[in-house]
């Protein structure tokens, strides 16, 4: 008789801690301490990150793999860099679409393809030294900073230059220097360059690159094709100086602003 009353009151407690956990969580008043609702927030942006992460590797295999990118150093950096944290965030849930996307000021950060195509043609390893002409959002120096020793990069207009600046340090991309100038005429302390990258299409190859360029070394840039289009090219340089240019793919970049003050 004692012990049939006994597992009676097991059976309503139990049923009471079964209705109180569902009711948690539909019932806001009933998470009663601040602290829970911070574990869930957390708990949020966790998810969220390992969401990101999850688009990552697919925007990785849809859009770089299966187009041919091979480089592995390329295929980790661009796994492993958070594209979102460098695109607005009205824009973020289109991070990993195959597209560039506006990050404002009339600029665009590239698709994600071509950062990886890009960055695959300049052959660059742990022990380069690289320039950029043309920050934007920073994302494509992020990117070259994990496999590179060091990466300089210039941007033009001062906003987007000192944002991108602000966001790689928050980020720890702590190899990674930012100029505001005209980047077309390259930085020459710095140089030479075991590499060179130029993210905007110009009229024609700046002469400072190509005096800047290491022998041995290559550079990847946009450049206004006789059509109405722009041409991607390789330009590299040999061991004894002589230059050789490769045109690849048809490309659409902002274009290169040469011969202006920095944009304020
Ligand atoms: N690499 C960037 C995208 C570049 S968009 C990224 O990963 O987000 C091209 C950038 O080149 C723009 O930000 C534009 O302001 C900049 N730009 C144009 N002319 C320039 C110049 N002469 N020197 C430096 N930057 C320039």
């Amino acid at each position: 008789m004692y012990v049939e009353k006994k597992m009676k009151y097991v059976i309503i407690i139990t049923i009471i801690i079964a209705l109180y956990c569902i009711l948690y969580n539909y019932v806001p008043f009933l998470h009663l301490t601040g602290s829970s609702s911070i574990i869930c927030a957390k708990e949020d942006i966790e998810l969220a990150e390992e969401d990101y992460a999850w688009k990552r590797k697919n925007m990785v295999e849809r859009q770089i793999i299966a187009r041919g990118v091979k480089d592995k150093k390329v295929l980790e950096a661009m796994e492993s860099v958070p594209r979102h944290l460098f695109v607005p965030e009205g824009y973020r849930e289109y991070s990993y679409y195959d597209q560039p996307l506006p990050i404002g000021l009339a600029q665009t950060i590239s698709q994600p393809y071509i950062v990886a195509l890009m960055t695959e043609m300049l052959k660059a390893g742990k022990d380069d030294v690289i320039l950029e002409v043309g920050t934007g959002s920073g994302y494509q120096a992020a990117v070259l900073s994990e496999i590179a020793k060091e990466v300089y990069t210039i941007e033009l207009i001062e906003e987007l230059g000192l944002q991108a600046e602000e966001r790689l340090k928050s980020l720890g991309y702590n190899n990674v220097y930012v100029k505001i100038a005209d980047g077309s005429l390259g930085w020459p302390e710095k140089a030479p360059f075991d590499a060179i990258i130029v993210t905007a299409a110009a009229e024609k190859i700046p002469d400072p690159l190509i005096k800047q360029l290491k022998p041995g070394g290559k550079m990847v840039i946009p450049v206004d094709s006789s059509f109405l289009g722009q041409d991607l090219l390789i330009v590299e340089k040999d061991e004894n100086g002589k230059v050789s240019i490769e045109k690849t793919i048809p490309v659409r970049f902002v274009p290169l602003i040469e011969g202006q003050e920095v944009v304020k």
